[in-house]
């Protein structure tokens, strides 16, 4: 089972996160789970997705979890403000570090002022994989497009595409305007290190609506 969600939901229904299908066979895909604050949500998305709700054992409280069977889920973002891409490095030396590659927002003597992080995308990987400069924190705040009075739910990831994906999501709501719909995709694979051992990975993508690119 995937790893329970660390923080509590506060307003929010529930959140998003990709795990093993239940019916797992040989090379089955991770899907999008959706775990929910409430039994009355989880038995509402169980019967939208034709699904069990499973208790989700680790952490407290315990919340249900609905296994979509889906690798694609459409959303709507009711504002662009429910997308929040900040970097961080929470803890550890030199001391945390928070912006929006830009300015600063680690405390508030720093806030507004230039964070001093590189411009350039590879230029910030490099410092966040020696281990001294932050990493994506992106967060989307959403509803289900089958099911929007189930109320918001959030998908948050340290993922760099998913960074640049939420980046130019930001100014497809600009052009297209609010509400929107976006796809929440699971994208995963396999590789084969140096050594010789398989790793599979996933990654959450967000596509934008192809109704309003392609009219
Ligand atoms: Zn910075």
């Amino acid at each position: 089972m995937p790893g329970c969600l660390a923080h509590p939901f506060h307003d929010l229904a529930g959140g998003l996160v990709i795990g093993e299908p239940n019916d797992r066979g040989l090379k089955q895909a991770p899907v999008w789970y959706i775990e929910c604050g409430t039994v009355r949500t989880a038995n509402r998305l169980a019967e939208l997705f034709g699904t069990q709700s499973a208790l989700c054992e680790s952490g407290a409280p315990a919340r249900s979890r609905i296994d979509t069977g889906k690798d694609v889920l459409r959303v709507l973002v009711e504002d662009e403000r429910s997308i929040s891409l900040i970097m961080a490095r929470r803890a550890g030396h030199p001391a945390a570090h928070v912006c929006d590659h830009r300015l600063s927002m680690t405390s508030a003597d720093q806030m507004g002022k230039a964070c001093g992080c590189p411009s350039a995308v590879s230029g910030r990987q490099l410092v966040a994989r020696s281990g001294l400069g932050p990493s994506p924190e992106t967060r989307l705040v959403v509803k289900l497009a089958a099911a929007p009075d189930t109320g918001e739910f959030a998908l948050t990831t340290s993922s760099w595409d998913f960074a640049e994906e939420a980046s130019r999501a930001i100014c497809h709501l600009r052009d297209v305007g609010c509400p929107a719909e976006l796809r929440f995709r699971v994208m995963a694979g396999e590789f084969t290190t140096e050594s010789g051992v398989q790793v599979r990975y996933s990654r959450p993508a967000v596509e934008l609506d192809v109704m309003h690119e392609h009219p």
